[in-house]
């Protein structure tokens, strides 16, 4: 393998190494890596939380303070007193632990409360409880689909859906293009028992949005279902901080919806929302589900959560706030924000060793970014990702912007024609 072109992917199988030889090699890798300043997985130990973090980064001077821009705490629920309290209430009450299955002894009552209040909260009836979202995609995608039937994905959704569809046919179009996903509903008409679309909400790595609208009317039109999994859309988008589904007004019509307690909820865990059939199908034969223990009572926080989202919706406010005066501070300094329309927000580099050195000036500016190359993206497309959150000072804000006006002058980053492409 030539290190310089490689990823990491070329070290999942190497034909002929065994796995004490493959682990050698990598690990050859890794150091080849670090020698580069190209090791950009953000695996400091973090001493804090919330939108500025005091960090020790190797050879970055020493103890210093960072903005961070790398946390799905959209709504910065972590910190807000009432979930930090209703999570030490849930301790309390029932110790640190759920201690088994939810078929044997696991399953509690705040576990059906957390059901019953995320499926209300989306205004449908059934829901089912996992206990991370990654989970809650490949999980219930393995249990849902067979040998017999079709996945249709769109081709950025989460490596989540990826793992969940390994035990069923798999046909992908390319993001957010109608007439290819149209071709293969045609194609796939007759030729396997259940077909299921599977979308994001708001996708990962861009934040761009999918059109909800027309994927529902296609898979209306050739009789296929739709899953849609919005971790990124919920809190962030919707009058009421529903998210995308609530945004075109569809919360009744996507068959399935997923997501995540991960980010705006504040805590860990997935859920599925769907009929009351499918979700009973799920909690008797979803394997992860059954033969795993269930979220421990700490989880009483996203209760808490879920409320403050209609209780203090001057946070989403304060979110979009922000996310319109950093994309526009973005786009008056010529940078290519993509096509985002949520509070995930990518500056595309593309060149993975420009990027990684835009990585390394942003911390030495006391920014903490995401640096993202193949194969989350594809190769020529690496880029900075940031996540913003209602807590973000403007000052923070600021701190950011200066920074990328500095290093996109010194690194001739590119630029976008924001006056020509409209
Ligand atoms: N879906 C999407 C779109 C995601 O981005 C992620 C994680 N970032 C997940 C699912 C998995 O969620 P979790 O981290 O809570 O397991």
């Amino acid at each position: 393998i030539n290190f310089k072109s490689a990823s990491f992917k070329d070290f999942e199988n190497i034909p002929g190494a065994e796995l004490g030889e493959r682990a050698a090699y990598f690990a050859e890798y890794l150091n080849y890596l670090k020698s580069e300043s190209r090791l950009n997985y953000r695996f400091e130990a973090k001493t804090g939380c919330g939108p500025e973090l005091e960090l020790n980064i190797p050879g970055q001077g020493g103890r210093r303070s960072y903005v961070s821009l790398v946390s799905n705490d959209y709504l910065g629920f972590t910190q807000h007193p009432e979930v930090i309290a209703a999570a030490i209430d849930g301790i309390l009450q029932f110790g640190t632990g759920a201690g088994a299955s939810p078929a044997i002894g696991g399953h509690y009552s705040f576990h059906e409360q957390l059901e019953k209040k995320i499926a209300r909260f989306f205004k449908r009836s059934d829901a089912i409880v996992y206990t991370t979202g990654y989970t809650a995609n490949s999980a219930s995608l393995l249990c849902l689909l067979k040998k017999e039937d079709l996945a249709i994905l769109d081709m950025a959704v989460h490596a989540s859906v990826y793992e969940g569809c390994s035990a069923t046919n798999v046909k992908s179009f390319l993001h957010n293009n109608l007439d290819a996903l149209e071709r293969i509903l045609i194609d796939a008409q007759r030729r396997y028992r259940t077909r299921m679309v599977i979308i994001d909400g708001v996708y990962s790595q861009d934040g761009d949005l999918a059109p909800l609208d027309s994927i529902l009317r296609l898979c209306r039109a050739y009789g296929t279902y739709l899953m849609v999994d919005d971790a990124h859309g919920t809190g962030v988008l919707g009058q009421t901080g529903r998210g995308l589904i609530e945004q075109y007004g569809l919360l009744q019509e996507v068959d399935i919806i997923s997501g995540t307690f991960s980010k705006t909820f504040a805590h860990i865990g997935g859920y599925v929302i769907a009929s009351r059939d499918i979700i009973d199908l799920l909690k008797y034969q979803s394997r992860q589900h059954l033969f795993s223990a269930t979220l421990s009572p700490a989880c009483m926080s996203i209760l808490k959560a879920i409320d403050l989202i209609d209780e203090e919706p001057d946070r989403q406010e304060k979110l979009w706030e922000n996310i319109n005066y950093f994309s526009a501070g973005l786009k008056a300094l010529g940078l290519n924000i993509g096509n985002t329309a949520s509070a995930i927000i990518p500056v595309k580099i593309g060149d993975p060793v420009l990027n990684a050195a835009a990585a390394a000036m942003l911390l030495r500016a006391g920014v903490y970014t995401n640096p993202i190359m193949y194969p989350a993206v594809s190769r020529k497309d690496a880029r900075i990702r940031m996540s913003l959150m209602a807590t973000h000072t403007r000052t923070q804000l600021d701190r950011v912007l200066n920074a990328f006006d500095d290093i996109a002058k010194k690194l001739s980053l590119p630029k976008e024609n924001y006056e020509k492409s409209r």
